[in-house]
């Protein structure tokens, strides 16, 4: 399950209850060649030693991407865009077999990181991180779709004029006007606003830009309320309650506003389910 905007921000703030000033006493990594080989983990594990006897002193996250200060000028980042699970366990009891990073600390308990996908784990000093892709990706001047009081819809509709681009790559990936989003993501956006996954953004009209801005704060802010989406497990594997209102829960069903059958594009390295009728 990818964890996007929402996931990161309800992640970060549990996190941030929970692990200021714990200790860390080890720390192993398992599985970890596919992810080592495409540069998502350190290229000398022996880095994640660094992190021993650190203690955790504050959390920050953007988009996607959480970032965990430690004292000692140590850092860890993390980003779970293809798909991640992070979990707390307050003793080793009930730690699944597969996963790929395991953080104990002094207290006896654990920070637990299950890839499902490909994302970042890495141990970084303070010098190094800004010089991370994901870091450098969210931690930008390319606004976070809610949460910032100044990202504005002028500023939005501005951001799109800048580039003319494909819908898709104006909300998710390396030329997105905002942070933090994926496909999971746009296509609830898309379907909400009524646009169709495969328009160009130069060919929006006002309104259905004002659709977009509009259904992208609502979406994103009902999943931040209802605990992410209903395939996300919290820090505490506590299920989200937000259902996607389009994406592969729709399969072979119809659109709830119109009946249409619900179809399936390819497009942009990912499946995009959408409403023939009502997406235009
Ligand atoms: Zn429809």
């Amino acid at each position: 399950m990818s964890i996007e905007l929402p996931e990161t921000q309800i992640l970060a703030e549990q996190m941030t209850r929970t692990f200021l000033e714990k200790k860390v006493k080890s720390v192993k990594l398992y599985d970890y060649k596919k992810l080592q080989k495409v540069g998502f983990i350190n290229r000398r594990i022996k880095d994640f030693d660094k992190l021993i006897d650190c203690k955790i002193k504050s959390l920050d996250y953007r988009g996607g991407v959480i970032h965990v200060k430690f004292n000692k000028k140590m850092n860890l980042v993390l980003c779970g865009n293809y798909g991640a699970k992070y979990r707390y366990f307050e003793t080793e009891e009930g730690i699944p077999k597969k996963i790929h990073f395991k953080l104990g600390f002094t207290d006896g308990s654990y920070f637990v990181i299950r890839q499902s996908g490909m994302g970042l784990i890495y141990a970084a000093e303070d010098n190094e991180v800004s010089n991370l892709y994901v870091y450098k990706r969210d931690f930008s001047d390319t606004p976070a779709p809610v949460g910032e009081h100044d990202f504005t819809f002028e500023r939005f509709s501005e951001l799109l004029d800048t580039k003319k681009q494909n819908i898709k790559a104006a909300l998710v990936g390396k030329t997105a006007v905002v942070v933090g989003l994926s496909n999971a993501a746009f296509q609830e956006i898309i379907y909400k606003a009524g646009i169709h996954p495969k328009r160009n953004t130069s060919t929006l009209i006002e309104s259905e830009r004002n659709n977009v801005y509009d259904s992208m704060k609502e979406i994103l802010n009902e999943r931040i309320c209802s605990g992410g989406k209903n395939k996300f497990e919290d820090l505490f594997g506590e299920f989200g309650r937000h259902t996607p209102v389009m994406g592969p829960n729709m399969k072979d069903k119809t659109c709830p506003q119109c009946g249409a059958t619900i179809e399936k594009i390819a497009h942009s390295g990912g499946q995009v389910y959408f409403c023939p009728r009502c997406q235009v």
